[in-house]
């Protein structure tokens, strides 16, 4: 049979298709077989740097930025930095954010106004103008009178974010981390440490317990308050002073992982030895910016793993 004339085409045999799909496999197997040799097999193969590998959703990176506090919190992308260090922390809070990947904050936290605290927020907040900017219930009198400061309310008055004192009871969200103020109650209290914003950021069924300054006054108002105070990671207060982590607070928080952030060699002698012997009545995985640079804690709600990584050692 013809169509318009033309001689119908012979059937065109299916050996060659076979041929060709065997020939396709083998060199696929070889090409397996060579990526396997020389271990450069595509999901061995991860780059080092990029922020393209997928990370823990839920991480609390202290940074060793001196004597001082600064806190990244990354929770599902969204993130939350924790006071700024010194003024001079500034340019390596920056350059940990961009190494990051942050491309804007949802909060800034201020957990107190002492200058190892807010003193590198304003350049912070001029180059990552946040979302909200928080500190604590303060009376007027306790704030101090200093360029550092000054900077810091400038820098937040001009930045546009939602500028909020808060207190005991206040709650807010960062991606899916919920996160309850547990302390100051009042703004009466003596001392801006015990003043200090305290934290405490739960993602699925992990519990972090960010301090500030504070000491045992502040940390008697929060158990009288009788939270559940139970946390995987506990941001040691006032950089492992004498004078925070009570037996009965420690009793409460039970912690598995603590970190104290602090200066090498600091005039103030933190972290203090009784503070840590108290800390290692709990857990022994305890890490001191100090000794081990940058502390990152992670947890994954897929698998419930908990892990800690520093510059210096993995557990
Ligand atoms: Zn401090």
């Amino acid at each position: 049979m013809t169509l318009f004339g033309r001689p119908k085409l012979p059937k065109i045999p299916e050996d060659p298709k076979a041929k060709n799909k065997i020939i396709y496999a083998v060199v696929v197997v070889l090409l397996a077989v060579v990526a396997l040799i020389s271990g450069r097999l595509h999901m061995e193969y991860k780059p080092a740097s990029g922020g393209k590998q997928a990370d823990a959703p839920f991480q609390v990176h202290v940074l060793d930025i001196g004597q001082g506090d600064s806190i990244l919190v990354i929770a599902d992308g969204h993130a939350m930095l924790v006071d700024g260090g010194e003024p001079a922390a500034a340019p390596r809070i920056l350059r940990y954010l961009q190494e990051k990947g942050i491309s804007k904050l949802d909060y800034v936290a201020a957990t107190h106004a002492h200058a190892d605290h807010i003193g590198g927020l304003a350049e912070v907040i001029k180059a990552y103008p946040p979302k909200n900017i928080i500190e604590p219930v303060c009376a007027g009198e306790l704030l101090p009178v200093t360029s550092t400061y000054e900077a810091y309310l400038d820098a937040a008055e001009g930045s546009g974010a939602r500028f909020r004192a808060l207190r005991s009871g206040d709650r807010f969200k960062v991606g899916g981390a919920r996160i309850t103020v547990l302390a100051p109650d009042t703004d009466t209290a003596q001392d801006l440490n015990n003043l200090s914003l305290v934290l405490r950021v739960q993602y699925g069924d992990c519990t972090c317990l960010l301090t500030g300054d504070m000491e045992m006054p502040e940390e008697e108002q929060i158990l009288a308050h009788k939270y559940d105070l139970h946390a995987d990671f506990l941001k040691v207060g006032h950089h492992g002073s004498e004078s925070s982590c009570s037996e009965a607070f420690l009793a409460a928080v039970r912690p598995d992982y603590a970190a104290i952030s602090c200066g090498k060699d600091n005039d103030y002698g933190h972290p203090h030895k009784e503070t840590l012997n108290r800390l290692h009545a709990y857990t022994d995985k305890v890490y001191v910016t100090a000794k081990q640079g940058d502390i990152v804690f992670r947890y994954d709600p897929a698998t419930g793993k908990r892990s800690i990584a520093t510059d210096k050692t993995t557990s």
